[in-house]
């Protein structure tokens, strides 16, 4: 939540700055803003997106060759003008852009009250600069000593950038619980909450970690301390990611490319990973930990959102190939609930982005309790990549469409292996069996790309229902999550009320919602309770809902009941929700069209949860 930007070196901040935003507006869009300095400090902010500040500032100066920018998701304050990042201190001398939360704000707002200070915005955030400012000028420090001083009173998470219009060839940045990653160019520095404005820069970066901050000085070397005032040696490592990866290629949006991305990052994330042939699954990042997952009495998995539905999908994949009992929690709810941890239980922590908030302090908890934590994020260096004991990233590449489809798939898949890999170590399965799973396994990218050719079967049915105010996703077994992670795509992109349950549950309840309106999509390939889901089907019909069926090509019995069916592939039946998901992505995503939302960018939304 919250994208920031920061620039100094000897090319023009603005465009800079400008770009960055754009890259990080999947953090949020709830208003932009700007400072460059040029002798004067300027300062520009906006309510809206990124395109709104660009229009405003369109007759302002903006030269200048440092700055700061912001991207908001607002969570003290609305969205509006005032609220807006850059927030200038008192004297106006000093600005600040700031991701997270300042938890013991209110404390430190009164006690500036009391001393004569006068807030203009409603944030957490403006509570922090004035408070720098205030000991720069009563403990006659320079910047950054006050800043280091200040982030020694705050509670909460912060990643912020400080500019100074007495210093114009420095900032400073500091995090704790959000990210901020610092690029180092020839004669230049690029901040940022994640790598995707830099990388055109430069590929040599420093992930700061938490209670660092960071002296960044045109024509110096990058200098980190600690909050407590212990010098640090900057770690440079060099990125991956390329340019290409961070724009569209052609599609009309990120969520619909990414969608047709999924049979090269499945691809990818199996890569050097998996060999039918020889009957190998490895996952160098978790060897070292092998033994302890298979010794393990149960596994807990941790997640918030799609992450949670693919920790769902791996609950049941733990437990049919490796026997091993798995429970999954939603972080949020594990590190608040006091729940009973052992020394011997593997958690595996699952984060797109690695930064989600509640993850972080859930891995916390679990690693304070002795636990062994396993991570799987797509974003490498991430916060939860480095708080885990070891991991897997999913190699989805980017993904910069705020509803998450080729992460889903990619984190489905890193289960799969690893849930193959402690069932071969812990032989509960047998050796055709296991070479069986793998060789499916190794024809899904294929099967994915077949699948994704359902596009004018999808958009018919999406012309049909666009309007309806209810959707209903029902599955069984491992197309339980499915459904869920139906529901969710349709819910967050569309704004369509959309719930996911076990087929077998909607006698128990959703029953009752069932009209001639209600469209309801099973998830019904001819696996697992087959039969079962047709009785569920025909309960439907029963009440004259609307049967929109994924099914297994060629499947005869459930088109003679559906009024609708979507095909897919033939697979095992643990390998389905890989293929049956691309079909739910795709109607959500032509809903969301034709009602005109914003695919990319759906409101109240933002991708990486960095607030609790
Ligand atoms: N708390 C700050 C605000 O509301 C930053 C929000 C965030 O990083 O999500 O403006």
């Amino acid at each position: 939540m919250c994208g920031i930007v920061g620039y100094v070196g000897n090319k023009q901040a603005y465009p800079i700055l400008i770009k960055g935003l754009q890259r990080l507006e999947y953090r949020g869009y709830d208003s932009a803003g700007i400072a460059i300095l040029n002798g004067v400090l300027n300062v520009y902010k906006r309510k809206g997106k990124v395109s709104e500040l660009e229009s405003f500032v369109k007759s302002k100066d903006v030269d200048g060759r440092i700055g700061i920018a912001h991207t908001r998701w607002a969570t003290h304050g609305e969205p509006t003008d005032e609220n807006a990042h850059p927030h200038s201190s008192q004297s106006k001398d000093l600005s600040i852009i700031h991701n997270g939360i300042i938890e013991n704000y209110d404390v430190l707002r009164n006690e500036l009250i009391n001393r004569g200070y006068e807030f203009h915005s409603d944030t957490d955030t403006e509570v922090l600069i004035y408070l720098i400012e205030d000991i720069k000028k009563n403990e006659k420090v320079d910047l950054g000593e006050a800043i280091r001083i200040a982030l020694n009173q705050v509670v909460g998470a912060y990643a912020i950038v400080v500019i100074s219009k007495d210093e114009p060839d420095r900032l400073i940045a500091a995090k704790k619980g959000s990210p901020l990653v610092i690029g180092i160019g020839d004669d230049d520095f690029y901040i940022a909450s994640d790598a995707t404005p830099i990388v055109e820069y430069t590929k040599n970066v420093v992930y700061l970690d938490d209670e660092e901050v960071a002296y960044i000085q045109k024509g110096e070397k990058l200098k980190i301390k600690t909050i407590k005032n212990k010098d640090k040696t900057p770690y440079v490592t060099k990125l991956e990611m390329n340019l290409s990866q961070l724009e569209k290629g052609g599609f009309e949006h990120f969520m619909l490319k990414e969608i047709y991305e999924q049979p090269r990052s499945i691809r990818d994330s199996l890569r050097g990973r998996l060999n039918a042939d020889k009957g190998i699954v490895s996952l160098g990042g978790i060897i070292d930990y092998e033994q302890k997952m298979v010794n393990a009495n149960r596994i807990i998995i941790i997640a918030c959102g799609t992450s949670w539905h693919a920790g769902l999908v791996g609950e049941y994949l733990f437990e049919d190939l490796a026997r091993t009992p798995v429970e999954v929690e939603y972080a949020s709810e594990f590190r608040y609930r006091n729940p009973v941890i052992y020394e011997d239980d593997i958690v595996i922590a699952i984060s797109q982005s690695g930064e989600t908030a509640d993850t972080l302090a859930a891995i916390e908890l679990a690693k304070s309790k002795g636990a062994t934590i396993i991570g799987i994020c797509n974003v490498v260096g991430s916060s939860i990549a480095r708080a885990t004991d070891a991991g897997s990233y999913t190699h989805a590449g980017p993904e910069i469409g705020v509803a998450s489809t080729k992460a889903f798939t990619a984190q489905v898949t890193i289960l799969c292996l690893m849930a193959l890999r402690i069932a071969q170590l812990k032989g509960t399965l047998s050796k055709s069996r296991f070479r069986q799973i793998l060789y499916e396994l190794e024809s899904i990218p294929e099967k994915v790309e077949k699948t994704l050719q359902v596009s004018k079967k999808v958009i018919e049915i999406s012309e049909q229902y666009q309007n309806v105010r209810n959707f209903l996703y029902l599955g069984r077994g491992y197309n339980f999550p499915v459904a869920l992670e139906g529901a969710l795509k349709l819910k967050e992109i569309s704004y369509i009320h959309a719930e996911g349950y076990p087929a077998a549950e909607m006698k128990h309840g959703p029953i009752a919602l069932i009209d001639e309106e209600m469209p309801v999509v099973f998830i019904a390939p001819n696996r697992g309770i087959y039969e079962k889901v047709i009785s569920n089907i025909q309960e439907v019909k029963a009440r004259k809902g609307k049967v929109i069926a994924i099914v297994t090509e060629g499947d005869e019995s459930v088109r003679k009941l559906a009024d609708h069916v979507i095909e897919i592939p033939e697979t095992e039946e643990l390998l389905v929700p890989l293929l049956a998901t691309i079909p739910l992505q795709k109607l959500s995503y032509h809903i969301a069209v034709m009602r005109g939302c914003n695919v990319d960018q759906p409101r109240n939304l933002a991708k990486s949860v960095t607030v609790e």
